[in-house]
């Protein structure tokens, strides 16, 4: 069957994968530990239920503005002051499905055909299929186990020719959990504002992040380069909404402007009842998000313990988000499991442990460990996890 060129340029997220897969084993009645879900296990606060079902009560389920209604726009905008202290009007702001559709229709606003777009890997695989989906070529700069998964300006900026058009950032980092510090975007942004470079900054776990460590993105971009800066949030992690598909991007009017006639034309508004629960979840308490971080925080120092105490496996704590992203290439040899892809699927067929591997986010040697999940299940899943580690790992990497 022939279908159109850009199909044929993307693969299919390779973290819907597992959920699929996991999905499908637990209807057949098998019992499987997911490590791969991408996302909160706590329920979206009562609170922010209420508030949805207010709107249904009240009858607010028709169309609203496809950019969002006014209310929601200025509630993401006074969170961003009381957060980072910037200043946005409603006209820079865009309701949009989900973090992925602010990233898509910044990616299809402000890049095209023949321009490269740098980004760093491991990444998160929708933001260089989205860059593919433009019609741009995707430019990636790496980053190392050893050095944290650390971010630095110098690579990003060597990595710039006369074809760059934009940088796109991901704090914290799906998978690696790492943070970029303020003084190299700072430096990156600085380059950005006298080349005429788009900054994009992917901020969808921008409330999960463990310790005190400066972390004001749109602050440092605002001072250097505001009209070049395009920020993507996301009500998904911070309150434990995926489901009800609503985040927003910030930026210059004009690009707000053009991303919501994309969306006029596609998606229109976000479900209307879903913007008023937002709305609700970005102007009321903030307690619930230090409740889940200081849950996930338990959770990640635990499972570090347990990963750790077997010397096979490396891995250190994420800064950010809530994933381990964990060393297995000393399991792996040539006469035994080859690739960490091959290492998740014997560990979900063997063991019925579903992770994600590294391949998926150009990480081969890697897999990724989501903790959003019980203590429990963690337990358990890890245990099962370091007996397929001793039953596979080759003899003289145990010794060593
Ligand atoms: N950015 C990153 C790095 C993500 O991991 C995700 C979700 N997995 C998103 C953006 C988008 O999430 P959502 O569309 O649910 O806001």
């Amino acid at each position: 069957m022939k279908l159109a060129d850009r199909t044929t340029k993307i693969a299919a997220s390779p973290t819907l994968k597992v959920t699929a897969t996991v999905d499908k084993l637990r209807r057949a009645g098998i019992d499987v530990i997911d490590f791969g879900a991408g996302e909160p296990d706590f329920p979206t606060p009562d609170p922010v239920k209420a508030s949805a079902h207010d709107a249904i009560n009240h009858d607010f389920t028709k169309y609203t503005p496809a950019a969002g209604i006014a209310e929601l726009k200025r509630a993401v905008a006074d969170r961003y002051r009381a957060d980072y202290g910037v200043d946005y009007s409603d006209g820079e702001v865009i309701i949009t499905a989900g973090g992925k559709q602010a990233l898509y229709n910044t990616a299809l606003t402000l890049f095209g055909p023949g321009d490269e777009v740098i980004t760093h890997a491991p990444y998160w695989p929708t933001l260089t299929e989205q860059i593919k989906l433009a019609e741009a070529t995707p430019v990636l700069v790496r980053t190392h186990a050893d050095d944290a998964f650390a971010i630095h300006a110098s690579s990003v900026l060597e990595a710039v020719t006369p074809r760059t058009r934009g940088i796109i950032i991901n704090s914290p980092c799906n998978p690696t959990g790492a943070l970029i510090a303020e003084a190299e975007l700072a430096k990156i942004a600085e380059v950005a504002a006298r080349q005429n470079l788009w900054i994009v900054v992917d901020l969808c776990y921008e409330k999960l992040i463990y310790d005190e460590v400066p972390h004001n993105l749109p602050g440092v971009l605002a001072r250097t380069c505001r009209d070049r800066t395009v920020l993507c949030g996301s009500a998904s992690k911070a309150y434990s909404m995926t489901g009800w598909r609503c985040g927003w991007a910030i930026g210059p009017a004009e690009v707000i402007s053009a991303a919501g006639a994309l969306q006029g034309h596609s998606t229109s508004n976000v479900t209307s009842i879903t913007q008023k629960a937002v709305l609700q979840a970005l102007t009321g308490s903030q307690a619930p998000v230090r409740t889940m971080l200081d849950e996930y925080r338990k959770r990640r120092d635990q499972l570090h313990g347990w990963l750790t105490a077997d010397p096979h496996l490396r891995c250190r704590k994420p800064a950010g988000a809530f994933y381990m992203f964990v060393d297995v290439s000393d399991v792996l040899s040539l006469d035994g499991i080859r690739t960490s892809l091959e290492f998740a699927d014997r560990l979900l067929e063997e063991a019925r442990v579903a992770v994600t591997p590294g391949e998926g986010f150009d990480a081969p040697g890697f897999i990724r460990i989501s903790y959003a999940t019980s203590i429990e299940n963690l337990r358990e899943g890890t245990k099962r996890l370091l007996e397929f580690v001793r039953a596979h790992a080759p003899r003289e990497a145990a010794a060593s």
